[in-house]
C-alpha cells in the first residue's frame, strides 16, 4: 500500500499500480503477458472486488506494460485507455519504434543488451484514444500528460488532487531517487517530457520500474532534471 486509495502491484518486469475511488478501480499498466490472472487475484487479496475494475490506463505499448492488456480487455466494464499514437500498436495493427540506444550512454547499451527483449504483447482492443490535456474521471479528475520519446504514444497520467504521478518509463525509480529512464525511441523528445514532469506538483511518483517515491517526489524530480541539463 502506498497510500490509502493506491496499491503498487510488483509484477517482476515492469510494475502495475491499482487507484480507487469509490465503486471503481483504475489499473494503471498491466505487466508482461500472462499478467490479468494475477492482478484480478491481487485485487481480489486486497479485499476489493475485480469487478469494479473499470480503467486499464496503459502508459506505453512495450510488452512489460501492455502485456496484460488482453486478458484484463475481456471483463465486463473495463475500457482500455491509451494514446492515439500508441493504440495501433497496441492493437496489433502497427509495429512500434524500436528504442534508439545510438545516442544512449555505455551503461544504458550495456543494460539493454543483458534484459531479455519480449515479443510484443498479445493484441488488445484500445477503447478510448486519449492526448496529452485530456481529464478521465479518477480521483476527482485525472489528466493525460503528454511525455513522447519513450514512443511516440508514451503518456504520464497526473492526479492532481492527491499528488499522484505515474511516470510510465520516462522516469524510473533509483536508490531511493528518481532517474531519467531507459530505453527510449527518442532520447531528446524523452529529455523534454521527463523535464515536463518535473515542472508538476506532485508528492507520490509511481514508475514502471523502481519503486515509488513517496513524499516531496515533485523536488526529487526537479533535481534530477536540473542534473540532466
Ligand atoms: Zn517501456
Amino acid at each position: 500500500m502506498l497510500a490509502p486509495n493506491l496499491y503498487q502491484l510488483r509484477m517482476g518486469v515492469g510494475h502495475a499500480y491499482l487507484w480507487r475511488d469509490p465503486g471503481s478501480l483504475t489499473l494503471i499498466d498491466t505487466g508482461i503477458p500472462g499478467s490479468g490472472e494475477r492482478i484480478v487475484e491481487a485485487i481480489e487479496r486486497l479485499g476489493w472486488d475485480p469487478d469494479e475494475l473499470r480503467t486499464v490506463f496503459l502508459t506505453h505499448f512495450h510488452p512489460d506494460h501492455a502485456g496484460g492488456a488482453a486478458e484484463l480487455a475481456t471483463r465486463k466494464g473495463v475500457t482500455v485507455v491509451a494514446h492515439r499514437l500508441d493504440a495501433p500498436v497496441i492493437r496489433g495493427e502497427a509495429s512500434g519504434p524500436e528504442p534508439d540506444m545510438a545516442g544512449a550512454p555505455q551503461w544504458e547499451r550495456d543494460l539493454y543488451a543483458e534484459v531479455p527483449h519480449l515479443p510484443p504483447a498479445p493484441p488488445a482492443p484500445v477503447h478510448r484514444e486519449v492526448e496529452d490535456g485530456d481529464e478521465l474521471d479518477i480521483a476527482g479528475g485525472a489528466l493525460v500528460v503528454g511525455t513522447p520519446g519513450h514512443t511516440d504514444g508514451s503518456v504520464a497520467l497526473h492526479l492532481p488532487d492527491p499528488g499522484v504521478l505515474f511516470t510510465g518509463d520516462i522516469a524510473a525509480g533509483a536508490n531511493g531517487g528518481v532517474m531519467f529512464g531507459v530505453f527510449h525511441s527518442d532520447r531528446e523528445r524523452a529529455l523534454g517530457s521527463f523535464r515536463r514532469l518535473a515542472t508538476l506538483e506532485v508528492e507520490t511518483l509511481c514508475f514502471g520500474h523502481g519503486d515509488p517515491l513517496l513524499g516531496g517526489a515533485g523536488v526529487a524530480l526537479r533535481r534530477a532534471a536540473d542534473a540532466l541539463d
